[in-house]
């Protein structure tokens, strides 16, 4: 593939949700399978709207590995970026909402094959054909696939591409909350586009004000646009020039598991479509529109990969409102 690409890297998973909400995972009668893994979703995500997306990964050679792989390619997004481990399983997740409203993680990783992607097995010249190259922190937690992170991200910014990263921090995968904070930083100058969520503003600037001033002590010099979300509340945007306010939409939310994706995922396919939207205001404020929209979407239907909007479903939402 060539042309206006946006190149999604890290994991992909399955999420293993109860059949029955408000149980422990020990209480569950059983579970569905939900795909998933934030980079996966984002690639899905702007496939779904009419990009161009490659993901890069590795996935366990079984039958989960080659199921995730049928899903990615199902959806319109290149699996040249994929390889299989023979050794280690596709990473599983299971996840649940308590009663009392604690979500509850067991991860698979003991490893698991995404963790296990080295440099040597990357495609550079997928990685050098983006023209978006987008990534999170959860691939930087264990070797080798932290030196692969480093590598494609240096691959992809010498071919010209603009990085984009969303940490999507999941701590219980983290020895611990300082080195979280210390690695999902230790990437933060390289970014052009950043996305962070409310809560993670607070656990990365230590303050508990979502306010520009915490959310501009997260600003570097490379950066063109920096996005904080806010749920149901919509985002705020920050560039060098101007910076603002996007209100969300309401709807009937049942599940909020890849709404922030979906956002990333449309607000990625405006980019590469049209360069001018992080110097124009008016541009940009139509585009977090767009992306608010698939986030409010993606929150009504239960998993994140089925409620992944088309332009469709978008423009439909903007004619109810
Ligand atoms: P993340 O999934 O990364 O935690 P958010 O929950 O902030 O990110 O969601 C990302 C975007 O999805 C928000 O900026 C908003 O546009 C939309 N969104 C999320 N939750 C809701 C909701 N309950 N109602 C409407 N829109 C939502």
């Amino acid at each position: 593939m060539g042309g206006d690409s946006i190149v999604c890297f890290g994991e992909m998973l399955i999420d293993f949700v109860p059949t029955v909400s408000g149980v422990s995972l020990a209480e569950a009668p059983g579970f569905l399978k939900a795909p998933g893994g934030a980079p996966a979703n984002v690639a899905i995500a702007a496939a779904r709207l009419g990009g161009k997306t490659a993901f890069v990964g590795k996935l366990g050679d079984d039958e989960f590995g080659h199921m995730l792989a049928g899903i990615l390619k199902e959806n319109g997004v290149s699996g040249d970026g994929i390889t299989f481990d023979k050794g280690a399983r596709t990473a599983l997740a299971f996840v649940t909402l308590r009663a009392d409203g604690e979500r509850e993680f067991m991860f698979y990783r003991n490893p698991s094959a995404d963790m296990l992607l080295t440099p040597e097995e990357l495609n550079l010249d997928l990685i050098r054909s983006a023209k978006v190259f987008h990534y999170g922190s959860i691939s930087l937690i264990v070797e080798p696939c932290r030196a692969a992170h480093l590598k494609a991200m240096e691959v992809a910014k010498q071919a010209g591409a603009l990085l984009s990263y969303d940490p999507n921090l999941r701590l219980p995968l983290w020895p611990s909350a300082e080195e979280a904070r210390k690695q999902i930083m230790s990437i933060w100058d390289k970014a052009e586009v950043i996305k962070v969520s409310d809560n993670e503003l607070e656990f990365l600037t230590g303050s508990n004000k979502i306010d520009d001033e915490s959310a501009l002590s997260l600003w570097h010099n490379n950066l063109k646009l920096l996005l904080v979300t806010l749920g149901e509340k919509g985002c705020r945007y920050y560039t060098k020039n101007f910076h603002g306010t996007v209100d969300g939409f309401h709807v009937k939310a049942v599940d909020t598991t890849g709404a922030g994706d979906s956002f990333v995922g449309a607000l990625l396919c405006k980019i590469v479509d049209d360069w001018t939207v992080l110097e124009d205001e008016a541009k940009l404020k139509e585009v977090l529109k767009f992306a608010n929209a698939c986030g409010a979407i993606t929150t009504t239907k239960k998993g994140a990969i089925p409620a992944l909007p088309t332009q469709a479903e978008v423009l439909s939402l903007f004619k109810e409102k």
